[in-house]
């Protein structure tokens, strides 16, 4: 997944433990001084990048200092949106929106302040009292997203920055830790989170995720995966996304749901929850992806069947049709129903 060649680091990141830490198990790497994480021109914004997208992911870090700290309220999967401890990704989904902001390359910035990153999240905590009643995010505790614009599984291997968010988790009984990935990493059944991280294991019918998921554990992996992290005091949900619309899905979508029911065992079955979302897609990811990953583009760019909308930062999002998109989640709910009837729904969109 990763063989780090070359470190971008504002001097600040590389001046602090964690970023002497992660420094320390990269003897002989190159460093590269930098004013800002988000701009390095050789990175980002340089489209001859593009052929090299998956090559910078493997051999590129970038260490920074977040600056804004803010917990955003979300509502949907989380209750509220904390501060990441990276923003990017070794892995390469075709459909990630995690690059739209930054142009060409999106390696991991691992975030070397974590101990304010943790003492924000506290407080807020703190602020927020005991959650007064439950809601589709958790039934008591105020779930907290720790891993918007990255992967805490691969941000394990480079970093302590998800072992300690996973700690500190463990001690604030009013609240949870929530996290989606694609990657199965074993160093995280150590961490001891003694209910209070929520892993959500994203998944897709196999076929689809050979395609889209690229450098991602197999499918089949991270399902087997799920009784060991539940053993290992994680509460295990799962994503069911992104749900991309082409012919033989629904098919396909019954399969992948027929094989959860078959190797979950009932302790899984029995807290499992799941989130189901809907393929959105952004024309200047499109862009990027034609010219390293052509093919993924013929699932994920559909025009006949997608409508665009413009965002508040003005990019183009590309998402499917209201009426095609509504009929599409029914069946999907049907098809849950049907092959994994104990799969509660959080929340579909
Ligand atoms: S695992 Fe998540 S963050 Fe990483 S490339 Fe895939 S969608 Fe993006």
């Amino acid at each position: 997944m990763l063989d780090v060649r070359e470190v971008y680091a504002e001097p600040a990141a590389l001046e602090s433990p964690r970023g002497r830490q992660i420094m320390a198990r990269l003897p002989g790497v190159r460093v590269t001084e930098v004013d800002s994480h988000w701009r390095i021109p050789s990175l980002h914004g340089n489209d001859g990048n593009i052929g090299r997208w998956v090559r910078i992911k493997t051999e590129t870090l970038v260490l920074g200092v977040k600056r804004t700290l803010a917990t955003r309220p979300n509502g949907r999967s989380a209750d509220w949106i904390a501060p990441g401890p990276s923003n990017g990704c070794a892995m390469a989904c075709a459909y990630c929106y995690v690059p739209r902001r930054k142009g060409f390359a999106n390696p991991i910035t691992l975030f070397t302040n974590i101990e304010a990153i943790v003492a924000h999240i506290r407080r807020h905590i703190r602020a927020q009292g005991p959650k007064p009643e439950p809601n589709q995010c958790d039934p008591s505790a105020w779930v907290y997203d720790i891993g918007e614009n990255g992967d805490c599984s691969v941000d394990a291997l480079v970093s302590d920055n998800t072992a300690d968010l996973v700690a500190a988790f463990r001690t604030l009984p009013t609240a949870k830790a929530s996290f989606a990935t694609k990657f199965v990493n074993p160093d995280l059944l150590a961490l001891d989170p003694q209910g209070r991280t929520r892993v959500r294991f994203s998944v897709m019918p196999p076929d689809d995720a050979r395609l889209l998921d690229i450098r991602t554990s197999p499918v089949p992996d991270r399902i087997a995966a799920a009784a060991d992290f539940l053993d290992a005091g994680y509460e295990v949900h799962f994503n069911l996304s992104p749900v991309v619309l082409r012919p033989g899905w629904q098919r396909d979508w019954a399969g992948l749901l027929d094989h959860l029911d078959d190797v979950l065992p009932a302790r899984v079955k029995e807290q499992a929850a799941a989130e189901v979302i809907m393929l959105t897609h952004n024309q200047s990811l499109h862009e990027v992806n034609l010219g390293w990953h052509p093919r993924a583009e013929e699932l994920l760019w559909q025009p006949t069947v997608q409508e665009t909308k413009r965002s508040q930062n003005g990019a183009l999002n590309v998402r499917y049709d209201h009426e095609i998109k509504a009929q599409s989640l029914s069946r999907l709910r049907q098809l849950i129903a049907e092959h994994a009837p104990w799969l509660r729904i959080r929340y579909a969109f």
